[in-house]
């Protein structure tokens, strides 16, 4: 058996890689990285799902994994260290964008972007001049607070038309909530940003915009701008070349340097804690126990006082169908819509399918891919806060990557001029969508019982060698199936390149999942394909068919599903 991925567990899906949509940006043919020798670049190398966690807990920065390629951040010096470990990176883009030469306010950098303290006094302005719509909490200290070298709190912003009684930190509110979280993961400098600009929408549209009138009569909005002050300290100190830290500042776990530093705040939530990076310098560090950080310990109380807590224990409990309250962290990059289970490519969340028809009325606004983590990005994410809200109170949870991975808009560090021309007319509706759903997220699709558009099979089937093996699911569901259906596969073998595998839908038309290769020797096959069901009736009888074509192997089918 290959030794099970730790830091960044990612879905060997071969036949999925190859049905993601082409890119719309490509990089240039012509690029000179020598240009760039001194300052970090985006370099492509071909590695394989193992190669990339090894580079993972090695410290490399990988910022994507698609196609089989890594997208790995650094100077020349870091592309040296890849081709010292046989690999061939190849430039794919500058990480730094032109500066546009206009004068900014005090307290921004890079063009524009506000710095930890320009967006804390934001609220506190916001809250001065609309006392009848905005309260500001102190919810917690930044790790760097907590030992005594500056930092900051960490703040949240309440929004609605208040009554007696709203904008409480406690989980029995009269009016349904929807929070927004940014810059957990401090380089993503776009996403405070966004929620900058979403809070003056609200508190300036109220009585003027029927719309927001509308949501703030009946709902709380609330948002945590900057959930990692430290690590933006960190970033903004850059400048001109904002430095590219991710984590909190926490220095305790460990002698890295530089941007090695610190937990990743988004692997550090408790709900399924445990399966990311264990080395203190990687970037997926996960720290040394669920909620080690004060940051996370921060978000997680604040999320447990103002939503109940509607779902039960057990994985497989779904969220009833009178479930209230949403959620969406902003991260960037790749331009995802993403929902739970991250921790997961092996089965589906018992809300998967309300989760992401809500997650596709959102982009309707911003165009976004949805689907989960493992769906999207490629590999699974444990310890997110998506994965929190959603697992500890059923609450509707999202995250959203914005941005694209190249050009003046892509990557960490977009050109300031992106956020208003590209990302906030993008998302602000479907930010809005998401406050609008706050009410009842999972009226839309699947209410969360068994059997409603969701099939699984869970019973172990042998897969002998050289033969065809079917396992059928009837589904119960009176609708067609959508253009963003899924089957989960969780097969074990010695030798998967054997394995074909087909699902087959209740008319006997089939879509090939899997293709097989004498070439791919690795073990098993646990992935989720995305497909386009839009031309089936999703009741009926669906067939998955695993056909192994070589000799030699053999293995067992231990589960699978299918999202319609
Ligand atoms: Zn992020």
């Amino acid at each position: 058996m290959r030794s099970r991925c730790r830091a960044l567990a990612l879905i060997v899906a071969t036949a999925m890689l190859s049905m993601l949509p082409g890119m719309v940006d490509s990089p240039p043919a012509n690029a000179d990285p020598g240009v760039f020798a001194t300052e970090p670049v985006t370099w492509r190398v071909t590695t394989s799902p193992v190669q990339v966690t090894e580079l993972l807990d090695a410290g490399f920065d990988v910022a994507e994994y698609r196609d089989g390629d890594a997208f790995v951040l650094g100077d020349a010096a870091v592309a040296e260290r890849l081709r010292d470990r046989g690999l061939r990176p190849r430039f794919h883009d500058t990480v730094y964008k032109e500066v546009a030469d206009v004068t900014t306010a005090e307290d921004t950098f890079y063009g524009g972007y506000r710095t930890a303290a320009a967006h804390l006094a934001h609220l506190d302005t916001v809250a001065a001049a609309h006392p009848d719509l905005a309260t500001v909490y102190d919810i917690g200290d930044s790790w760097r607070k907590t030992v005594g070298q500056g930092g900051h709190d960490i703040k949240a912003i309440c929004i609605t038309a208040r009554q007696p009684g709203d904008c409480q930190l406690s989980p029995s509110s009269a009016k349904p909530r929807f929070s927004i979280i940014s810059q957990i993961h401090a380089r993503e400098i776009a996403t405070g940003e966004l929620t900058y600009r979403w809070i003056d929408h609200l508190v300036n549209g109220y009585g003027t915009d029927t719309e927001i009138t509308e949501l703030l009569d009946t709902t709380e909005v609330w948002v945590v701008p900057i959930a990692n002050p430290d690590g933006v300290d960190l970033v903004a100190a850059g400048g001109d070349r904002p430095v590219l830290h991710r984590k909190n500042a926490n220095t305790s776990h460990g002698s890295c340097s530089g941007t090695g530093r610190g937990v990743d705040l988004n692997r550090n939530h408790t709900f399924k804690w445990g399966g990311a990076s264990s080395s203190p310098c990687a970037e997926t560090y996960q720290g040394p126990r669920g909620a080690s950080e004060p940051e996370v310990v921060a978000l997680e109380q604040f999320f447990a006082k103002i939503h109940p807590d509607q779902r039960g224990p057990a994985d497989t409990d779904p969220a009833p169908a009178d479930t209230r309250d949403t959620m969406i962290s902003l991260h960037a990059y790749g331009n995802y819509v993403i929902h739970p289970w991250g921790w997961t490519a092996n089965q589906m969340a018992p809300n998967a399918a309300a989760l992401r028809a809500l997650g596709t009325d959102m982009a309707q606004y911003n165009g976004y891919r949805v689907g989960t983590a493992p769906q999207t990005v490629g590999y699974t994410a444990t310890g997110s806060t998506d994965d929190f809200v959603y697992g500890a109170f059923g609450v509707a949870g999202y995250t959203f990557e914005v941005g694209s991975s190249w050009g003046t808009c892509g990557g960490f560090l977009p050109a300031y001029s992106c956020v208003d021309g590209t990302f906030w007319p993008a998302n602000r509706d479907a930010f809005m969508t998401a406050a609008q759903a706050a009410d009842s997220p999972y009226s839309d699709g699947d209410p969360g019982q068994p059997g409603d558009c969701v099939g699984a099979a869970t019973t172990s089937v042998p897969l002998a060698d050289r033969a065809t093996t079917e396992s059928p699911v009837t589904v119960a569901c009176e609708r067609s199936a959508t253009s963003a259906a899924a089957v989960t596969v969780d097969i074990t073998h010695t030798y998967r390149g054997d394995l074909r595998i087909d699902l087959v839908a209740p008319d006997g038309s089939v879509y090939p999942l899997k293709s097989s290769s004498a070439w791919d020797g690795a073990d098993d096959v646990r992935a989720t394909y995305p497909v386009d069901l839009s031309a089936e009736a999703a009741g009926g009888t669906w067939t998955l068919r695993v056909a192994d074509v070589y000799s030699g192997d053999t293995g067992t089918l231990n589960s699978w599903s299918v999202t319609l």
